[in-house]
């Protein structure tokens, strides 16, 4: 396991000298604070620092901007001292694919030459990113593709925040130069947190990358927009509703310890009742914020009525949506979807208890984009069978 030790807010980013040698630092995945201090290290006088890092940061984060010279309001000489001190880069596009439903599925290279995916999902009234927060993962839930592989390592805080500007500039959703913030409706508006890797394991970076998108001076997602989905990381729970605020999503998945042990193996370490506990107290819970119980349907294994009274059982007193989603198959996968008419059955006990129940329709099958299908070919670190049966109690 690779829980970070908890360190409290204030801490400030250190700007790393960039892994690529390039010898420059990447502005992408500062915070406010740590991008003053680093303009001040690059030799900004201290009184202007604020006033320039809010000019740089509508530059990168508003208008999209990469290269120092489109820094219009800025003296000649300063973004010269910008541009030999700074970068700002983001993950590089390696594959896209676009599927017959319009999702677009982007390979993305990230420094020391590791990919993760990137999902995006055109919806009529809105439009979603999937982004990944690790290269692989820790966990080894039994349904999970990504769970196959190894974790490789952490993204950092510009990875997480670069995927968003990746998707922004392949779908030209910046803000016009001479417009401004909310003159026309962006094409990205929602962030789920829902790609490759535990977001509670990489926290600091996850919370830093999020604040970045919910700056109102930038990328400007209403934390509303924003979901992190967790397979239950426990003592982080708390703290995601403290320091990032926002919506939360648990992969739930079964209504007994037995069967949630095999599927969701972290729930050996922190069980249903801990799990709904946590849930109970997350600080930021009202009606209006309801949390999201997301239920993959898997045939024989966790979609009988008597699961759908259990749920409902389980969660009562938390207000809660449940997100029913058909298991996304993946070569060599152990499991197989519940039937249409299993699920639908499902649903409806649910939806009668008066909770929305929607399915999840899955989205761009064709290019294996769905929920659960995400790992990236070229990583060689794989889990053995072994070590999967071992963690998951097969
Ligand atoms: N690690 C986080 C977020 C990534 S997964 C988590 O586990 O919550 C996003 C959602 O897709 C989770 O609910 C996950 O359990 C679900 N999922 C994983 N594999 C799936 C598959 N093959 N079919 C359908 N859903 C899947
Ligand atoms: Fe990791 Fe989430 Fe997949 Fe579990 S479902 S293996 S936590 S990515």
């Amino acid at each position: 396991m690779t829980a970070s030790a908890p360190i409290t807010q204030d801490v400030l980013t250190i700007p790393r000298k960039d892994a690529e040698g390039t010898g420059k630092v990447n502005l992408v995945g500062l915070t406010r604070d740590g991008m003053r201090e680093a303009l001040i290290a690059a030799g900004t006088p201290e009184k202007q620092a604020k006033m320039r890092m809010g000019q740089v940061w509508q530059w990168v984060y508003q208008k999209g901007v990469r290269d120092f010279d489109e820094m219009t309001n800025l003296a000649k000489d300063y973004r010269a001292l910008l541009s030999e001190n700074f970068e700002i880069r983001v993950p590089e596009v390696v594959s896209k694919q676009v599927s017959t439903d319009g999702t677009r599925k982007y390979l993305v290279r990230i420094a020391g030459g590791h990919e993760v995916e990137v999902v995006y999902i055109p919806e009529e009234d809105r439009g979603t990113l999937c982004v990944s927060s690790q290269v692989g993962c820790t966990l080894t839930c039994s349904f999970c593709h990504t769970g196959t592989q190894k974790l490789v390592r952490n993204l950092t805080a510009g990875e997480i925040v670069g995927q968003i500007m990746m998707a922004r500039d392949d779908l030209g959703d910046w803000v016009p130069a001479g417009k401004g913030m909310g003159e026309q409706p962006r094409l990205v508006s929602n962030i789920v947190l829902m790609g490759m890797g535990e977001p509670l394991y990489n926290f600091d970076a996850v919370r830093d990358a999020m604040k970045i998108a919910m700056d109102g001076e930038g990328i400007s997602l209403s934390r509303r927009r924003i979901t992190l989905s967790t397979s239950g990381v426990v003592p982080e729970i708390a703290r995601a509703g403290e320091e990032i605020g926002c919506m939360l999503a648990i992969s739930f998945h079964a209504t007994t310890d037995e069967t949630r042990d095999k599927l969701v193996p972290i729930n050996k370490r922190w069980n249903i009742e801990t799990l709904l506990q946590s849930l109970r107290d997350y600080p930021k819970l009202s009606n209006s914020e309801r949390i999201t119980f997301e239920y993959v349907m898997l045939a024989g294994v966790n979609d009988s009525d008597e699961d759908a009274y259990r749920l409902l059982e389980l969660i009562k007193g938390i207000p809660a949506k449940i997100n029913l989603i058909p298991f996304n198959e993946w070569p060599g996968a152990p499991y197989k979807r519940s039937s249409n008419n299993r699920i639908r059955a499902f649903a409806n006990i649910i939806y009668q208890a008066g909770y929305a129940s929607p399915i999840r329709t899955p989205r761009g099958e064709d290019i294996m984009a769905a929920c659960g299908q995400l790992k990236s070919a070229t990583e060689r670190a794989r889990k053995s069978k072994a070590e999967i049966a071992k963690e998951a109690g097969l």
